[in-house]
Protein backbone atom coordinates (compact mmCIF):
# COMPACT_ATOMS: atom_id res chain seq x y z
CA UNK A 1 0.00 0.00 0.00
CA UNK A 2 1.42 3.20 -1.13
CA UNK A 3 -0.91 5.78 -0.27
CA UNK A 4 -0.46 9.18 0.88
CA UNK A 5 -2.08 11.17 4.05
CA UNK A 6 -0.80 13.89 5.09
CA UNK A 7 -1.93 15.45 8.44
CA UNK A 8 -2.20 19.02 9.76
CA UNK A 9 1.22 19.37 7.96
CA UNK A 10 3.11 22.71 8.71
CA UNK A 11 6.43 24.20 8.08
CA UNK A 12 7.53 27.47 9.22
CA UNK A 13 10.76 28.53 7.84
CA UNK A 14 12.11 30.92 11.16
CA UNK A 15 9.17 32.88 11.55
CA UNK A 16 7.26 32.51 8.51
CA UNK A 17 4.84 30.01 8.08
CA UNK A 18 4.78 28.62 4.78
CA UNK A 19 2.29 25.69 5.20
CA UNK A 20 -0.67 26.04 6.39
CA UNK A 21 -1.86 22.65 8.75
CA UNK A 22 -1.96 20.87 5.50
CA UNK A 23 -4.64 17.75 5.13
CA UNK A 24 -4.56 15.57 1.94
CA UNK A 25 -5.23 12.03 1.04
CA UNK A 26 -3.54 10.85 -2.44
CA UNK A 27 -4.99 7.03 -3.50
CA UNK A 28 -2.76 4.07 -3.86
CA UNK A 29 -1.56 4.42 -7.15
CA UNK A 30 -2.82 7.56 -7.71
CA UNK A 31 -1.43 10.43 -10.17
CA UNK A 32 -1.55 13.86 -8.12
CA UNK A 33 -0.54 17.11 -9.36
CA UNK A 34 0.60 19.80 -7.26
CA UNK A 35 -0.62 22.86 -9.34
CA UNK A 36 -0.70 26.56 -7.92
CA UNK A 37 1.55 29.96 -8.51
CA UNK A 38 5.15 30.61 -7.75
CA UNK A 39 5.91 30.24 -3.57
CA UNK A 40 3.10 28.80 -2.90
CA UNK A 41 4.87 26.14 -0.85
CA UNK A 42 3.94 22.52 -3.93
CA UNK A 43 7.81 22.19 -3.57
CA UNK A 44 8.25 22.71 -0.09
CA UNK A 45 5.19 19.90 0.88
CA UNK A 46 6.89 17.91 -2.21
CA UNK A 47 10.40 18.02 -0.12
CA UNK A 48 8.22 17.23 3.21
CA UNK A 49 7.41 13.50 1.76
CA UNK A 50 10.39 13.59 0.35
CA UNK A 51 12.52 14.06 3.78
CA UNK A 52 14.31 16.35 2.31
CA UNK A 53 12.93 18.81 4.45
CA UNK A 54 11.26 17.91 8.49
CA UNK A 55 8.04 19.26 8.97
CA UNK A 56 7.40 21.83 11.74
CA UNK A 57 4.14 19.54 12.67
CA UNK A 58 1.91 17.20 11.46
CA UNK A 59 2.26 13.80 10.07
CA UNK A 60 2.94 11.61 6.36
CA UNK A 61 1.62 8.65 6.76
CA UNK A 62 2.13 6.54 3.47
CA UNK A 63 -0.28 2.78 3.98
CA UNK A 64 -0.16 1.87 7.37
CA UNK A 65 3.16 3.29 8.29
CA UNK A 66 4.40 6.99 9.78
CA UNK A 67 6.82 8.15 7.67
CA UNK A 68 7.73 11.60 8.63
CA UNK A 69 10.31 10.21 11.39
CA UNK A 70 11.89 8.39 8.93
CA UNK A 71 15.29 9.10 7.04
CA UNK A 72 14.59 9.89 3.11
CA UNK A 73 16.25 6.38 1.97
CA UNK A 74 14.09 4.35 4.52
CA UNK A 75 10.90 5.66 2.88
CA UNK A 76 10.76 3.93 -0.47
CA UNK A 77 10.21 6.95 -2.08
CA UNK A 78 12.77 8.39 -5.48
CA UNK A 79 12.36 12.12 -6.43
CA UNK A 80 12.91 13.73 -9.79
CA UNK A 81 14.07 17.12 -10.26
CA UNK A 82 14.09 19.98 -12.86
CA UNK A 83 17.83 20.37 -13.19
CA UNK A 84 18.48 16.53 -13.98
CA UNK A 85 21.61 16.25 -11.58
CA UNK A 86 23.40 13.88 -13.86
CA UNK A 87 26.53 12.85 -12.96
CA UNK A 88 28.65 14.56 -15.50
CA UNK A 89 31.81 12.06 -15.89
CA UNK A 90 29.25 8.35 -16.02
CA UNK A 91 27.69 7.14 -19.09
CA UNK A 92 24.02 7.03 -18.98
CA UNK A 93 24.34 3.19 -18.19
CA UNK A 94 26.47 4.64 -15.03
CA UNK A 95 23.94 6.75 -14.30
CA UNK A 96 21.19 4.62 -14.31
CA UNK A 97 23.01 2.20 -11.99
CA UNK A 98 24.88 4.40 -9.56
CA UNK A 99 22.39 4.29 -6.82
CA UNK A 100 22.25 0.28 -7.12
CA UNK A 101 26.36 0.17 -6.94
CA UNK A 102 26.30 1.99 -4.13
CA UNK A 103 23.80 -0.25 -2.33
CA UNK A 104 26.17 -2.77 -3.16
CA UNK A 105 24.00 -4.79 -5.30
CA UNK A 106 25.42 -7.54 -7.98
CA UNK A 107 26.99 -6.68 -11.28
CA UNK A 108 24.70 -8.94 -12.97
CA UNK A 109 21.76 -8.20 -11.07
CA UNK A 110 22.35 -4.02 -11.84
CA UNK A 111 22.92 -5.34 -15.29
CA UNK A 112 19.61 -6.81 -15.50
CA UNK A 113 17.52 -3.64 -14.17
CA UNK A 114 19.23 -1.40 -16.21
CA UNK A 115 18.96 -2.84 -19.02
CA UNK A 116 14.97 -3.13 -18.20
CA UNK A 117 14.51 0.02 -17.25
CA UNK A 118 16.45 1.83 -20.45
CA UNK A 119 14.22 -0.35 -22.49
CA UNK A 120 10.90 1.18 -20.78
CA UNK A 121 12.70 4.39 -21.45
CA UNK A 122 13.69 3.50 -24.72
CA UNK A 123 17.90 4.62 -23.60
CA UNK A 124 18.73 1.47 -24.94
CA UNK A 125 20.92 2.91 -27.80
CA UNK A 126 22.34 5.83 -25.89
CA UNK A 127 24.01 3.73 -22.83
CA UNK A 128 27.36 4.54 -23.42
CA UNK A 129 26.98 8.79 -24.06
CA UNK A 130 27.86 11.11 -21.46
CA UNK A 131 25.18 13.36 -20.00
CA UNK A 132 26.86 16.22 -22.24
CA UNK A 133 26.30 14.28 -25.67
CA UNK A 134 22.58 14.20 -24.79
CA UNK A 135 19.44 16.26 -25.69
CA UNK A 136 17.39 17.81 -22.86
CA UNK A 137 14.60 15.61 -23.35
CA UNK A 138 17.25 12.67 -23.72
CA UNK A 139 18.62 13.52 -20.10
CA UNK A 140 15.57 13.99 -18.63
CA UNK A 141 14.52 10.19 -19.35
CA UNK A 142 17.61 9.29 -17.59
CA UNK A 143 16.73 11.10 -14.38
CA UNK A 144 13.81 9.30 -14.47
CA UNK A 145 15.24 6.79 -15.24
CA UNK A 146 18.13 6.79 -12.54
CA UNK A 147 14.66 7.39 -10.20
CA UNK A 148 12.90 3.86 -11.70
CA UNK A 149 15.99 1.82 -11.25
CA UNK A 150 15.38 1.99 -7.48
CA UNK A 151 11.87 0.42 -7.99
CA UNK A 152 10.27 3.11 -5.49
CA UNK A 153 6.77 2.64 -3.88
CA UNK A 154 6.09 6.39 -4.78
CA UNK A 155 7.63 8.88 -7.67
CA UNK A 156 7.59 12.56 -6.79
CA UNK A 157 8.42 14.66 -9.73
CA UNK A 158 9.46 18.43 -8.92
CA UNK A 159 8.50 20.70 -12.43
CA UNK A 160 10.42 18.05 -14.12
CA UNK A 161 9.67 19.65 -17.60
CA UNK A 162 10.59 23.31 -16.67
CA UNK A 163 13.81 23.02 -18.43
CA UNK A 164 12.74 21.64 -22.03
CA UNK A 165 11.42 23.60 -24.95
CA UNK A 166 7.64 23.73 -25.48
CA UNK A 167 7.67 21.19 -28.06
CA UNK A 168 9.65 18.93 -25.62
CA UNK A 169 7.25 19.38 -22.69
CA UNK A 170 4.00 18.01 -24.44
CA UNK A 171 6.51 14.77 -25.55
CA UNK A 172 7.20 14.18 -22.14
CA UNK A 173 4.03 14.69 -20.62
CA UNK A 174 2.71 11.83 -22.72
CA UNK A 175 6.03 9.51 -21.69
CA UNK A 176 5.36 10.72 -17.84
CA UNK A 177 1.38 9.24 -18.51
CA UNK A 178 2.67 6.37 -19.90
CA UNK A 179 5.04 5.54 -17.45
CA UNK A 180 1.96 6.24 -14.88
CA UNK A 181 0.04 3.42 -16.66
CA UNK A 182 2.58 0.87 -17.31
CA UNK A 183 4.07 1.21 -13.48
CA UNK A 184 0.34 2.41 -11.45
CA UNK A 185 2.87 3.59 -8.89
CA UNK A 186 1.34 6.51 -6.68
CA UNK A 187 3.37 9.82 -8.33
CA UNK A 188 3.00 13.14 -7.15
CA UNK A 189 4.33 15.69 -9.66
CA UNK A 190 4.87 19.47 -9.28
CA UNK A 191 3.67 21.84 -11.64
CA UNK A 192 3.29 25.94 -11.62
CA UNK A 193 1.55 25.17 -15.21
CA UNK A 194 -2.29 24.82 -15.25
CA UNK A 195 -1.99 22.67 -18.70
CA UNK A 196 0.44 20.47 -17.19
CA UNK A 197 -2.11 19.89 -14.31
CA UNK A 198 -5.07 19.07 -16.70
CA UNK A 199 -3.58 16.92 -18.88
CA UNK A 200 -1.41 14.58 -16.38
CA UNK A 201 -3.27 14.56 -13.03
CA UNK A 202 -6.27 11.77 -11.52
CA UNK A 203 -6.21 14.47 -9.03
CA UNK A 204 -5.69 17.75 -8.80
CA UNK A 205 -4.56 19.56 -5.75
CA UNK A 206 -4.30 23.58 -6.30
CA UNK A 207 -2.20 25.58 -4.05
CA UNK A 208 -2.10 29.38 -2.76
CA UNK A 209 -0.47 30.90 -0.18
CA UNK A 210 0.52 27.74 1.18
CA UNK A 211 -3.06 26.34 1.97
CA UNK A 212 -5.30 24.04 -0.53
CA UNK A 213 -7.68 25.54 -2.22
CA UNK A 214 -9.40 23.09 -3.96
CA UNK A 215 -8.74 18.78 -4.70
CA UNK A 216 -10.50 17.89 -7.40
CA UNK A 217 -10.34 15.71 -11.03
CA UNK A 218 -9.65 18.02 -13.69
CA UNK A 219 -12.94 18.28 -15.54
CA UNK A 220 -14.23 18.74 -12.01
CA UNK A 221 -12.01 21.43 -11.44
CA UNK A 222 -12.53 23.16 -14.61
CA UNK A 223 -16.52 23.16 -14.26
CA UNK A 224 -17.17 23.74 -10.94
CA UNK A 225 -14.40 25.99 -9.37
CA UNK A 226 -15.17 25.75 -5.43
CA UNK A 227 -13.74 29.74 -4.97
CA UNK A 228 -12.60 32.44 -7.82
CA UNK A 229 -9.07 31.67 -7.48
CA UNK A 230 -9.38 28.31 -8.91
CA UNK A 231 -11.43 29.34 -11.29
CA UNK A 232 -8.95 32.15 -12.47
CA UNK A 233 -6.49 29.59 -12.28
CA UNK A 234 -7.35 26.56 -14.20
CA UNK A 235 -8.17 27.69 -17.93
CA UNK A 236 -6.35 29.29 -20.63
CA UNK A 237 -7.09 31.69 -21.31
CA UNK A 238 -8.30 32.46 -18.05
CA UNK A 239 -12.25 32.92 -17.06
CA UNK A 240 -13.44 36.34 -17.42
CA UNK A 241 -14.58 38.03 -14.10
CA UNK A 242 -17.28 41.01 -13.88
CA UNK A 243 -19.78 42.53 -11.86
CA UNK A 244 -23.41 40.93 -11.36
CA UNK A 245 -24.86 44.29 -13.15
CA UNK A 246 -22.35 42.98 -16.23
CA UNK A 247 -23.78 39.49 -15.70
CA UNK A 248 -27.72 40.82 -15.69
CA UNK A 249 -27.35 42.00 -19.02
CA UNK A 250 -25.18 38.74 -20.17
CA UNK A 251 -27.72 36.70 -19.11
CA UNK A 252 -30.61 38.02 -18.33
CA UNK A 253 -32.27 35.00 -16.96
CA UNK A 254 -29.35 34.66 -14.30
CA UNK A 255 -31.28 38.08 -12.19
CA UNK A 256 -30.67 36.11 -8.75
CA UNK A 257 -26.88 37.16 -9.93
CA UNK A 258 -26.93 40.49 -7.86
CA UNK A 259 -24.32 41.47 -5.51
CA UNK A 260 -22.28 38.74 -6.72
CA UNK A 261 -18.99 38.49 -8.87
CA UNK A 262 -19.33 36.68 -11.72
CA UNK A 263 -17.23 34.60 -14.39
CA UNK A 264 -17.86 32.99 -17.28
CA UNK A 265 -14.89 31.14 -19.48
CA UNK A 266 -13.87 32.01 -23.25
CA UNK A 267 -15.52 29.18 -25.25
CA UNK A 268 -18.94 29.96 -23.21
CA UNK A 269 -19.62 33.76 -24.80
CA UNK A 270 -21.52 34.05 -27.32
CA UNK A 271 -20.39 36.93 -29.59
CA UNK A 272 -23.15 38.57 -32.58
CA UNK A 273 -23.37 41.87 -34.26
CA UNK A 274 -26.73 43.07 -32.83
CA UNK A 275 -29.41 42.37 -30.58
CA UNK A 276 -30.26 42.07 -26.83
CA UNK A 277 -26.95 41.59 -24.70
CA UNK A 278 -23.89 42.88 -23.28
CA UNK A 279 -22.62 45.72 -26.12
CA UNK A 280 -19.12 46.57 -26.14
CA UNK A 281 -16.30 46.72 -29.30
CA UNK A 282 -13.30 44.47 -30.68
CA UNK A 283 -9.82 45.56 -28.99
CA UNK A 284 -7.83 42.95 -29.67
CA UNK A 285 -8.19 39.80 -32.64
CA UNK A 286 -6.38 36.71 -31.93
CA UNK A 287 -5.38 34.27 -34.85
CA UNK A 288 -3.54 30.81 -33.93
CA UNK A 289 -4.97 28.61 -36.57
CA UNK A 290 -6.85 26.39 -35.25
CA UNK A 291 -9.24 29.02 -33.14
CA UNK A 292 -9.32 32.83 -32.39
CA UNK A 293 -9.34 35.30 -29.71
CA UNK A 294 -11.24 38.33 -29.56
CA UNK A 295 -10.89 40.63 -26.90
CA UNK A 296 -13.97 42.32 -25.96
CA UNK A 297 -14.14 46.05 -24.32
CA UNK A 298 -17.11 46.46 -21.88
CA UNK A 299 -16.72 49.70 -20.52
CA UNK A 300 -13.32 49.01 -17.52
CA UNK A 301 -13.83 45.24 -18.61
CA UNK A 302 -12.08 43.66 -20.96
CA UNK A 303 -13.47 39.84 -21.84
CA UNK A 304 -11.90 37.17 -23.89
CA UNK A 305 -14.01 35.15 -26.50
CA UNK A 306 -12.90 32.11 -28.36
CA UNK A 307 -15.06 32.13 -31.81
CA UNK A 308 -14.44 30.33 -34.68
CA UNK A 309 -11.21 29.83 -36.49
CA UNK A 310 -13.04 31.40 -39.94
CA UNK A 311 -14.41 34.53 -37.62
CA UNK A 312 -12.99 37.81 -39.10
CA UNK A 313 -13.46 40.80 -36.90
CA UNK A 314 -12.41 44.48 -36.91
CA UNK A 315 -10.67 46.98 -34.65
CA UNK A 316 -13.33 48.94 -32.74
CA UNK A 317 -16.09 47.44 -34.07
CA UNK A 318 -19.11 47.21 -32.12
CA UNK A 319 -20.36 43.53 -31.05
CA UNK A 320 -22.93 42.21 -28.31
CA UNK A 321 -21.74 39.36 -25.86
CA UNK A 322 -24.56 36.71 -24.21
CA UNK A 323 -23.99 33.88 -22.36
CA UNK A 324 -26.78 30.65 -21.17
CA UNK A 325 -27.40 30.58 -17.67
CA UNK A 326 -25.68 27.33 -16.88
CA UNK A 327 -22.62 29.00 -18.06
CA UNK A 328 -22.02 31.85 -15.28
CA UNK A 329 -20.24 30.76 -12.76
CA UNK A 330 -20.90 33.23 -9.30
CA UNK A 331 -18.87 33.85 -6.30
CA UNK A 332 -19.39 35.72 -2.85
CA UNK A 333 -18.04 39.66 -3.77
CA UNK A 334 -16.63 39.22 0.40
CA UNK A 335 -15.26 35.60 0.50
CA UNK A 336 -14.80 34.68 -3.22
CA UNK A 337 -16.45 31.35 -2.34
CA UNK A 338 -18.41 29.95 -5.55
CA UNK A 339 -22.16 30.05 -4.96
CA UNK A 340 -24.59 27.54 -6.63
P1 LIG B 1 6.61 26.67 -4.82
O1 LIG B 1 7.20 25.33 -4.98
O2 LIG B 1 5.11 26.65 -4.77
O3 LIG B 1 7.11 27.67 -5.83
P2 LIG B 1 8.12 26.73 -2.37
O4 LIG B 1 7.61 25.55 -1.63
O5 LIG B 1 9.43 26.59 -3.07
O6 LIG B 1 7.02 27.26 -3.38
O7 LIG B 1 8.23 27.96 -1.38
C1 LIG B 1 7.19 28.33 -0.48
C2 LIG B 1 7.64 29.53 0.32
O8 LIG B 1 8.69 29.15 1.21
C3 LIG B 1 8.20 30.67 -0.51
O9 LIG B 1 7.78 31.88 0.04
C4 LIG B 1 9.69 30.49 -0.39
O10 LIG B 1 10.34 31.72 -0.54
C5 LIG B 1 9.83 29.94 1.01
N1 LIG B 1 11.01 29.06 1.16
C6 LIG B 1 11.27 27.92 0.48
N2 LIG B 1 12.41 27.34 0.91
C7 LIG B 1 12.90 28.14 1.89
C8 LIG B 1 14.05 28.09 2.75
N3 LIG B 1 14.93 27.07 2.67
N4 LIG B 1 14.20 29.09 3.63
C9 LIG B 1 13.31 30.10 3.73
N5 LIG B 1 12.21 30.21 2.97
C10 LIG B 1 12.00 29.24 2.06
Amino acid sequence: MSAIQLSALTKYFGDTQVINSLDLGIGDGELAVFVGPSGCGKSTTLRMIAGLEDPSSGEIWMGNERIDTLPPAKRGIAMVFQSYALYPHCTVRGNLGFALKHAGMARADIEAKVNAVADVLDLTSLMKRYPKELSGGQRQRVAIGRALVREPEVFLFDEPLSNLDAALRVKMRVEILKLHRRLKRTMVYVTHDQVEAMTLADKIVVFNAGSIEQVGKPLDLYAKPANKFVAGFIGSPAMNFFSSGAGALLCPTAAEAANSECGVRPEHLEIRLDGAGLSGCIEVFEHLGNEAFAHVRVGTDLFVVRVNASAQYDYDQPVVLRASPENLHRFSTTTGQRID
